[in-house]
């Protein structure tokens, strides 16, 4: 059993602030950063709440990502813009363009969102909702350095690529899935290894491609796409829907890229808006009630749950218990913030 500290999210957010500003990001940047990281944290997602602190201070510390950059907004089409990020992080890029897609969205029917020249470290599930807390469908897709072999392959070629989907309810939180293209996520294997557990079959192949429950070795191989060549695909269509349709780098391009500050990569990260009150027969309300007849139909059967639920459930205990990071990982955190040694 790990050591463990116990924050509530406010404290977490603190440190997460203080250890970002005094890393170089500014204090607009660093509270975006700090809200997302504090989501994941409320939600249960340890692998992408204060573990991903240490990599967003250590690349701005070696100066490859811009802490203080000002993302930039280019109105392309009536129903398109594009975020430059501007050689930052992606979550002030996302928030900054967020209010401009949802305008779109709303005027247009359909409207789409590319960042580029972003480095995203964080889940996508926080942007679908908010999408579809706003009343939207809403998908997003993010690429990252490549660490996901193709079907039949050895080579790294794909990053883990998740894809996430939100849709408005009528009472309570939006459904929304966000899912990697990889069996897991890479901060599931980093968290395996950190707590000294193998890793389930299938989740990894070695260099050698032979298969490995051992972390360390399916960190230095090749993660598995999920659903064999299926999840490849899907891979692949993230890739040119987060790279190809909005330039920067393919995850096998971002092994260039010297990432040895244990940062994310530089990729990019596509969004589509869509406003059911313009495409839905017989208006937005039978739309969506009718939506609800179906994810009624899957959990009336036992055994059955909905994406979502786990972290919406989380979401009511956090507030009040709290959350937990391992010792290791606070020590580290309050070096970042100068606060030790
Ligand atoms: P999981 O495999 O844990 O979950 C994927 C989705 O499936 C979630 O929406 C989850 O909902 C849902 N789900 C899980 N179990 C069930 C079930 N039994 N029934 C119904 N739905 C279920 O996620 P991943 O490991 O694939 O990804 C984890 C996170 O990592 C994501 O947020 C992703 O965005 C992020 N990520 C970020 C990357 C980046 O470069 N920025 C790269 C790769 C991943 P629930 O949450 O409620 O369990």
């Amino acid at each position: 059993m790990v050591d463990a500290v116990q924050l509530s999210l406010a404290e977490g957010h603190d440190l997460a602030m203080r250890g970002l500003v005094r890393s170089g990001i500014s204090p607009d940047n660093a509270r975006a950063i700090a809200d997302v990281m504090m989501s994941a944290e409320r939600d249960a997602c340890q692998s992408h709440g204060l573990f991903r602190m240490p990599g967003f201070c250590t690349c701005v510390l070696s100066g490859r990502v811009d802490g203080a950059a000002t993302p930039v907004i280019e109105d392309v089409a009536p129903g398109a813009l594009r975020v430059n990020a501007q050689k930052g992080f992606a979550a002030p890029a996302i928030e900054a363009g967020m209010p401009h897609l949802i305008e779109k969205a709303r005027t247009q029917g359909i409207a789409a969102m590319a960042v580029t020249h972003s480095y995203h470290y964080s889940t996508l599930w926080c942007d679908v909702e908010h999408l579809a807390e706003q009343g939207l469908v809403g998908f997003a897709f993010v690429n990252s350095r490549a660490f996901v072999a193709h079907t039949g392959g050895v080579r790294p070629t794909y990053g883990t690529n998740p894809m996430a989907f939100g849709w408005p309810r009528p009472d309570g939180p939006p459904l929304a899935f966000d899912q990697a293209s990889s069996i897991a996520a890479r901060g599931e294997i980093q968290l395996h290894l950190r707590d000294g557990k193998p890793i389930p079959e299938g989740w990894a192949i070695g260099p050698d491609g032979a298969p490995t429950t051992d972390p360390a070795v399916g960190l230095q191989g090749a993660q598995l796409p999920f659903g064999d060549y299926k999840g490849a695909a899907l891979a692949m269509m993230v890739e040119l829907l987060a790279v190809g349709l909005t330039g920067g780098n393919f995850g096998f391009e971002a092994l260039q890229e010297d990432a040895s500050d244990g940062g994310p990569s530089e990729g990019g990260q596509f969004y589509i808006a869509i406003d059911p009150a313009r495409l839905a027969p017989g208006g937005v309300g039978a739309v969506l009630d009718h939506a609800e007849t179906l994810f009624d139909f899957i959990e009336e059967e036992d055994g059955t749950r909905l994406p979502g639920a786990r972290r919406h459930a989380a979401r009511q205990r956090t507030p009040k218990d709290g959350f937990e990071i391992p010792e290791s990982l606070h020590t580290r955190i309050l070096e970042l913030c100068g606060e030790t040694g």
